[in-house]
């Protein structure tokens, strides 16, 4: 499939402002694709040169891509900075300038899918000493031969900034269409996906061997799994009730949470992020500890790192845990602060797939080969029936600086990938205030009005996430509450996710000045959520007649800053502002009876 062919549909997918009519085209796309291009074009839609852990950035600096128009069009690089300064967009200069170009030192090829994939692979990965002037000459004999809509793309996919605003979930449906013809296959895929994290396989296999091919998938050992996460209930008798009665009750560690994949023949360990990302160097004591304190020859586990204190038995905070994300001095940090693992639960073991063992019997394996005492040591845990001992280990987790209990389903399997009742978590922040912090995805800012009008920056507007659609739904406007320090730090991120209209998978009723592509997510806390005309989340028809949706209430922002650990899709979602609206209620009828 020739690369203007992806140009033309990509710039189609930009100009959508529907989901469907997006699946449509991206069907359309994926069958005139030949099967070894799938995997390519996957990745490429999802702006990525692989899955997510293969580590490899795209994210050249815009410097260099200035200078590779400049080299290809024939144009002086000054004449570029100039009209960058005025579009905002390298994609729509390099389309600029390569449609006016001065020289023709090549003759124009045509540029296939695997032969961009390959040279952006190759510019993204070259290093070491000469390798600036040599992505340059990469990219600019990749851009001389491009025409200028292909161009436009090749220019942002190196600087990491294809933003389409296609979702997983929508690539998974043209998937699903592309082989079978309906959307409805996209569960399975995402079964598959849920067990790889790696879409651009699932769709090379589907596209290679069909629906048995998916039907067949299984774990790979250092291919992570995407992480099952919990639910929320703020008391013990509603998660004793949903639970059948009896569960067992973790405590809920705040530190960061690692997926350990051990090959004792291959002598290999690879730790993966909540986010997929491979984190293996970060952690020198458990990537040791696993070889010597786990008794399997292989085998898939997860746990929580965190800064423990063995002596008095503290656990730090999680900005002291967090000090470990960084790139040098990593094994200094560790001898200062070691980090313990403690594992709450076992995916695979030699060559054994345990993730539809019901809990219970996963935690008696885990057990079983975790010898503890040293860094690895087990989740402390009960099993109780009784409301009052719930409370009381709760209480318990909480004095000794835990952030509260995960609650487990005895009978569940591991549900990969999927926010679901056989986990449910209840914190400490659940306590004497309304609700917990939510976790919104930025699709839109403000201009700064008034004194903020030197930042350009005066608000957000944020959504939750409906993962029935697939789609964005807003839930709140942030106008007050920033530091300067944060105006500037949004205003100079938001900038670069600009987007010219509202993106096909946002659902808004209210227009802010910028739309951005939905991709960050920051954490805000609220006084109460409120029903709110304004708002798309949760929008319909109420009992009473009115059309209202939910609102977060005098919103403020407790993040830092964006929430790197979270994409969009693992924002809070509506569903779960549904049931905080509804515990809400509940409160305030037990507070006022
Ligand atoms: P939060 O910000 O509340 O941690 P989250 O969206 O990151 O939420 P959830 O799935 O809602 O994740 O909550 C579970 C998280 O708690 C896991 O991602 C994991 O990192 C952490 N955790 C700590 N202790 C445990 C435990 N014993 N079992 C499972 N998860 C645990």
């Amino acid at each position: 499939m020739l690369f203007s062919d992806v140009a033309e549909y990509f710039d189609k997918i930009e100009g959508i402002s529907s989901r469907l009519q997006m699946i449509d085209v991206l069907t359309e796309m994926l069958k005139k694709a030949r099967e070894h291009e799938i995997k390519p074009l996957v990745y490429m839609i999802q702006g990525m040169l692989g899955p997510p852990f293969a580590g490899i950035e795209v994210g050249i600096a815009e410097s260099f891509v200035e200078a590779a128009i400049a080299d290809a069009s024939g144009y002086e690089k000054k004449e570029v900075v100039e009209n960058f300064r005025r579009t905002g967009d390298l994609g729509s200069t390099a389309e600029f300038f390569i449609g006016k170009k001065r020289l023709k030192r090549m003759s124009e090829s045509k540029l296939d899918v695997n032969g961009i994939f390959g040279s952006i692979m190759k510019i993204a990965t070259t290093s070491g000493e000469g390798s600036q002037q040599a992505k340059i000459k990469m990219l600019s004999g990749a851009l001389a031969s491009s025409r200028p809509l292909e161009a436009r793309y090749i220019a942002r996919f190196v600087l990491g900034e294809l933003r389409l605003g296609v979702g997983d979930a929508t690539i998974m449906e043209a998937l699903s269409k592309m082989v079978t013809g309906e959307r409805t296959f996209k569960e399975r895929l995402e079964n598959a996906y849920n067990i790889c994290s790696d879409l651009g396989k699932v769709g090379e296999v589907f596209a290679t061997k069909g629906v048995k091919g998916i039907e067949n998938f299984s774990i790979s050992l250092f291919e992570p799994i995407r992480p099952a996460l919990a639910e929320r209930l703020p008391t013990a008798e509603e998660i004793l009730r949903k639970m059948g009665g009896r569960c067992a009750i973790e405590s809920k560690y705040d530190g960061l949470r690692a997926q350990v994949h051990l090959s004792k023949k291959k002598k290999r360990v690879e730790i993966f992020s909540r986010r997929l990302e491979k984190l293996t160097p970060m952690f020198p004591e458990i990537t040791r500890a696993a070889l010597d304190e786990i008794n399997a020859e292989e085998a898939i586990l997860e746990g929580e790192a965190i800064a423990y204190d063995e002596v008095s038995g503290e656990f730090h905070p999680f900005q002291e845990t967090i000090q470990r994300k960084r790139k040098h001095g990593i094994e200094k940090k560790s001898e200062e602060l070691p980090l313990h693992l403690f594992a709450f639960d076992l995916m695979y073991i030699n060559g054994e797939d345990y993730l539809d063992k019901p809990y219970e019997e996963r935690r008696k394996k885990l057990e079983s080969i975790v010898k503890g005492g040293g860094t690895i040591r087990l989740s402390d845990r009960i099993i109780t029936s009784s409301p009052k001992e719930f409370e009381s280990y709760f209480n318990n987790a909480v004095e000794h600086g835990l952030e509260g209990i995960i609650a487990k389903d005895l009978h569940s399997r591991y549900v990969a990938g999927a926010r679901k009742f056989s986990w449910i978590k209840m914190k400490r922040s659940y306590r004497g205030e309304l609700s917990d912090t939510v976790d919104v995805v930025i699709v839109g800012y403000y201009f700064g009005r008034g004194i903020r009008a030197e930042f350009g920056f005066g608000g957000l507007l944020c959504a939750t996430y409906n993962e029935k659609k697939d789609v964005f739904e807003t839930v709140t406007r942030i106008g007050t509450g920033f530091t300067e320090k944060q105006m500037k730090m949004f205003k100079s991120i938001l900038e670069k996710s600009k987007v010219k209209s509202k993106p096909a998978r946002v659902v808004s009723n209210i227009e802010p000045d910028f739309w951005v592509d939905p991709e960050y997510v920051v954490t805000v806390k609220a006084d109460e959520i409120t029903l709110s005309p304004m708002h798309t989340c949760g929008l319909e028809t109420r009992a009473d007649g009115t059309v209202a949706g939910y609102a977060l209430r005098f919103p403020r922002i407790v993040s830092d800053g964006i929430r790197g650990d979270k994409s969009s899709e693992e924002a809070t979602t509506t569903k779960e502002i549904v049931e905080m609206f509804k515990q809400q209620r509940k409160t305030k009828l037990s507070d006022n009876p």
